[in-house]
């Protein structure tokens, strides 16, 4: 899989042992992908690889295991580098996901050049990821968090956004792909925007790495955060990219061994970047199967990928949009494959249910995006996030489970 190039739906599903198993007697239509993706085969074998070969502590040992896991975790570390396009390698660092991505800005960055009255600005689409982090900075800095508000097709207003930037704005954070709507963000213009207010910006991509190609270099952003189990790789690790010229200026995030130079009970010099922002043993075995996520949609291509799901979310409209009581919320012109919906008369949970025992998984709540359903002035949605492996077969079991449910209620 990881050199040969899948032109097929039905290739790449091959690949993914989890999709092919019943659930409460049904086949699994996985269509819950914005939360987690499924694993294909060359993610499980890197893993059981590493822990079958090569398992060592990295960095520190001399013994052949030891250089063996080294140097896989740092192949990762070049591959994610190319994977977003960065400048240099060392200016990508391993973390548990996006959401330690973003709080690491925060503290490490934010803490130490934010004071009084300064702004961050965020947007209404942003998960809590993306907003608790900036709270927490605010309170300890008095710093303040402004909003960046959206239309009703979820888009972010722009005109807007741009009166609320000012000498005061020091951080600007979005996302690149908002998890509960879909909307794609035009990040490169937002962040111009901020550079030109003097600001430094951060993309949350925890949604764009799996649909979208990353490149921290044409969008210029200063950091840019992703997980990596939304891009079919492991649960508990993802990266941050940071401009060097950042990274060296922060102070560390967490201290502990390997992020230190010297430790003496009167002074401490912390070691070079990444290295001073990976305090302790890291989660060496998932970075290793990183790259093999990577390669795996190397492999396929993001213009595959593009295509698919663009074909996936055109049938997903056709076949949904005119069920009874069908309300879809996020209709954004620049949309990834996302449908996020209610249906009057039944609580998403009912619907998350019902669909369940036909074997059919999706999101249903706010998804971690409450500030958004509150602007929607909805409690949340039924989300059906589709990914490369889901077919137009599976969105139309999906909308017969649908009428039923619906026929259901009704009754
Ligand atoms: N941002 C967005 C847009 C997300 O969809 C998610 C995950 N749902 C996160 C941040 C947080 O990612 P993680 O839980 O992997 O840290």
């Amino acid at each position: 899989m990881s050199t040969a190039v899948s032109t097929s739906v039905e290739q790449i599903r091959k690949e993914f042992p989890v999709l092919h198993q019943e659930v409460n007697g049904k086949p699994l239509i996985y269509f819950d992908n914005a939360a987690t993706a499924q694993k294909p085969k060359a993610v499980l074998d890197a893993l059981s690889h590493y822990y079958e070969y090569d398992n060592a502590n990295i960095h520190r040992g001399i013994h052949t295991l030891a250089e063996r896991a080294t140097s896989a975790y740092e192949d990762t570390r070049k591959s994610v580098g190319k994977f977003v396009n960065a400048n240099e390698t060392e200016e990508i660092i391993f973390t548990k996901g996006t959401t330690e991505g973003i709080n690491l800005v925060a503290q490490a960055y934010g803490r130490k050049f934010l004071k009084d009255g300064d702004e961050i600005i965020i947007s209404q689409l942003e998960h809590h990821s993306n907003i608790v982090p900036w709270q927490i900075l605010a309170d300890q800095t008095g710093a303040v968090v402004k909003i960046i508000p959206i239309n009703e097709k979820g888009e972010l207003l722009l005109e807007e956004y741009r009166k609320l930037l000012s000498e005061k704005t020091k951080i600007l954070a979005v996302n690149y792909i908002s998890n509960s709507l879909g909307t794609i963000n035009p990040v490169k213009e937002i962040i111009s925007l901020a550079h030109d207010a003097g600001a430094v910006t951060l993309i949350d991509a925890a949604q764009a790495a799996p649909h979208h190609p990353l490149d921290v270099q044409d969008i210029d952003c200063d950091f840019l955060a992703f997980s990596a189990h939304k891009m079919y790789g492991p649960t508990g690790v993802g990266a941050l990219y940071g401009k060097r010229r950042l990274l060296e200026s922060m102070d560390p995030y967490q201290g502990g061994g390997e992020m230190i130079k010297e430790v003496t009970f009167e002074k401490t010099t912390y070691n070079d970047i990444p290295y001073k922002f990976e305090a302790g043993t890291p989660n060496i075995a998932d970075v290793v199967a990183l790259k093999a996520a990577i390669e795996f949609i190397q492999s396929i291509g993001y213009t595959f990928i593009h295509d698919h799901e663009e074909l996936l979310l055109n049938h997903a409209n056709k076949v949904l949009l005119d069920i009874p009581g069908m309300t879809p919320y996020g209709q954004a012109s620049e949309k990834a494959s996302v449908f996020s919906f209610n249906i009057d008369g039944v609580h998403p949970f009912d619907i998350g249910m019902w669909l369940d025992a036909k074997g059919i998984a999706v999101r249903t709540g706010h998804h971690c995006t409450q500030p958004l359903m509150d602007w929607l002035r909805i409690e949340g949605t039924v989300r059906a996030s589709m990914a490369i492996y889901n077919t137009i077969e599976e969105l139309d079991i999906f909308a017969e489970a649908l009428k039923d449910i619906v026929k259901k209620f009704k009754k």
